[in-house]
């Protein structure tokens, strides 16, 4: 993908005259919301730039930590009147990883919607709304990939080791390793300019990924002896986790990161979910490994959620149990319609 000119020159002269900018990702910000804001704010303070926030709706998980070293950034869910503050003094907000001002969180969204502030996009899910400069490539495999090339546009020689390492994490966290969203070459020609910068893959992606608590890995044999359910007429699978199961693992967040993806090494099964209790709602992930099975276009009509086509989210207000009901209901019955 090329990058229009036009909005590079008005995305860097619009950075040179701010001089208070904050960042902005989603809602259960992933490694991808979180590598791409840290390369941009890491960026940002590289080309001199002094008064920088990013800002988290709610909390992220702990092996994400050693991207934060002397970044300032706030967990609006942890100080929501720092947060709006923060927001109030900006003159430039940055939006990553979301496609819609709604994906941030029901306590900042009022006032994120009623500010004139000027606002930039940059991220890779489908139609983004309005902003006053959209940077969307839904074809990226990581909004993270889409932030390098941005950068590497407006001053290459600033990229330095900490970005590289933020950058890769965006990308290796949303294409599981560089095992899906990843059909096309640029996001290796990112990669392979990131290893020339002198980035070392092994500890970062054993870090991001393989390391795991005893109780991560008990609720995970727990959940695929326990709670996996099959449907292999319908060529889906799900699993669910109710709040007290997760309290006996002494759930942190983080912990069921990856665990929808189980379903589908299951050979023949195409559709997977998982159900997460939380304090008021069920939290819902799909996954599709059939793009006519479009979790984005399912989420979205029967589940408050989006994403995009293989993978999405979702929320349910139902109880649990209702939740499993109605997802069963729909496995048997109007998957495959919504081809
Ligand atoms: P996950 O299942 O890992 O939470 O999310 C999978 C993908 O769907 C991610 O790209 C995420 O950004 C997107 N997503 C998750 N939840 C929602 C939601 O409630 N609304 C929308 N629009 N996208 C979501
Ligand atoms: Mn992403």
């Amino acid at each position: 993908m090329t990058l229009n000119q036009e909005d590079i020159k008005r995305f860097s002269k619009m950075i040179e005259v701010a001089d208070n900018i904050v960042l902005l990702s989603h809602f259960n910000p992933d490694g991808d919301a979180m590598g791409s804001t840290v390369a941009l704010y890491r960026f940002l303070e590289n080309i001199g730039k002094k008064n920088l926030t990013i800002i988290y709706p709610n909390e992220y998980p702990h092996n994400f930590s050693f991207l934060f070293e002397g970044v300032n950034h706030i967990i609006s869910s942890n100080a929501l009147l720092t947060a709006k503050q923060a927001i109030s003094q900006a003159d430039l907000l940055i939006y990553m990883d979301l496609n819609k001002i709604s994906r941030t969180c029901e306590e900042l969204e009022p006032t994120l919607q009623n500010l004139t502030t000027p606002k930039v996009v940059i991220d890779h899910h489908i139609d983004p709304e309005q902003f006053d400069i959209v940077f969307s490539d839904s074809k990226a495999s990581a909004t993270a990939e889409l932030t390098y090339k941005i950068i590497k546009q407006i001053d290459a020689k600033k990229i330095d080791i900490k970005i590289a390492q933020a950058i890769y994490t965006g990308i290796c966290t949303d294409t599981g390793s560089f095992s899906y969203s990843c059909s096309r070459r640029d996001c290796f020609d990112v990669v392979a300019e990131l290893v020339e910068l002198g980035l070392e893959i092994a500890p970062l992606k054993r870090q991001v990924f393989d390391l795991s608590s005893e109780n991560r890995l008990k609720l995970l044999g727990y959940l695929l002896s326990e709670k996996l359910r099959v449907f292999p007429e319908n060529k889906a699978a799900y699993i669910s986790a109710s709040k007290q199961e997760l309290k006996q693992f002494n759930f942190q967040k983080g912990d069921l990161e990856g665990v929808v993806n189980y379903c589908l090494k299951i050979e023949g099964i195409e559709f997977a979910a998982l159900l997460s209790e939380r304090q008021d709602r069920i939290r819902l992930s799909f996954r599709s490994t059939n793009p006519m099975i479009d979790v984005n276009k399912f989420s979205n009509q029967y589940w408050n959620g989006g994403g995009h086509i293989l993978a999405a989210g979702g929320t349910s207000y139902l109880s649990l149990q209702e939740t499993e009901q109605e997802l069963e209901a729909q496995i048997k019955n109007n998957l495959h319609e919504l081809k």
